[in-house]
């Protein structure tokens, strides 16, 4: 079958530098008893690498060229699933649960890889940290950007809304950068690599945790005091109950304080 061209407007920057490929794989470390999601298989360079470790792998491709060219390549091996869905979709409990033969659907074992599409960091990791009680572990290739925004510390410029998010569900390592000659086309920006773990839920609503969050980065040059008004009518109380300081900016603020500042919003916790 012939190859398609590569889809910029579906971020097709397929790896084809195989040490970049390797130290991927290292990361996930997967093992035949594991189950492994993989965003995004392209061409299949991580997947032919899953599949010659034994384990389940349920690979999801929103591209309707790539899906039969990926289902060809793995015909042999009844292990790998191929997917035609836009992941942005795809609820991960159900898509876990349809799967025959799945090795397990123990958390402990099941396992996400992906080499992701730039245009959809922000919702991708929303909703893997709204989903991360079904996996053990994480790893994931972003524009290096982006990593650098969510392993960002309280006080840098670069830390925002989605930091706090991923801060709050995920222990987070960065494991590589990755230039732009690892890919085929070459992108102009360079990636990285980060391995996340899952953190237990923090006892707070994460919907309303995501929402004081947002509100309070909404403008990154006010003060938390005048950023939270708008939503937040007392948020001058809720940020003294907190013992933080009205005149600071969202930025500053370390996780443990947004988690105390959102049991004074009233919302309910879980
Ligand atoms: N994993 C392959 C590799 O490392 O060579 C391909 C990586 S390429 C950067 C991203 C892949 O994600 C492409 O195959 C693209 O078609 C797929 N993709 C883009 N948007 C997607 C979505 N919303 N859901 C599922 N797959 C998507």
């Amino acid at each position: 079958m012939k190859k398609p061209f590569a889809k910029r407007s579906l971020g097709q920057n397929f790896l084809s530098d195989l040490n970049y490929v390797n130290k991927i794989i290292s990361a996930l470390d997967p093992r035949q008893s594991d189950t492994i999601v993989e965003i995004g298989p392209g061409r299949g360079a991580l997947t032919e690498k899953l599949s010659a470790s034994g384990a389940e792998v349920i690979a999801i491709e929103i591209d309707r060229d790539l899906v039969p060219l990926l289902r060809e390549k793995f015909q042999e091996n009844t292990h790998i699933h191929v997917i035609e869905a836009d992941v942005l979709d795809v609820n991960f409990e159900s898509l876990l649960a349809e799967i025959p033969n799945l090795a397990s659907s123990d958390p402990l074992c099941v396992k996400l890889v992906a080499n992701l599409p730039y245009y959809i960091s922000t919702a991708i990791l929303q909703k893997l940290a709204g989903q991360r009680h079904l996996f053990s572990e994480l790893v994931l290739m972003f524009q290096r950007e982006v990593v650098e925004r969510i392993t960002a510390e309280p006080g840098s410029t670069e830390r925002g809304f989605l930091t706090v998010l991923v801060e709050a569900a995920f222990e987070t390592k960065k494991i590589t950068d990755v230039p732009p000659t690892a890919f085929r086309p070459q992108p102009k920006i360079w990636s990285s690599v980060v391995r996340l773990r899952p953190k237990p839920a923090s006892g707070v609503d994460e919907e309303s945790f995501t929402r004081l969050v947002s509100t309070g980065f909404n403008q990154k040059r006010k003060t938390i005091l005048n950023n939270l008004k708008p939503l937040y009518p007392n948020a001058g109380e809720m940020l003294e109950a907190a013992g933080i300081d009205p005149r600071r900016r969202a930025e500053t603020l370390a996780l443990e304080e947004w988690i105390t500042l959102s049991r004074q919003t009233g919302d309910r916790e879980v």
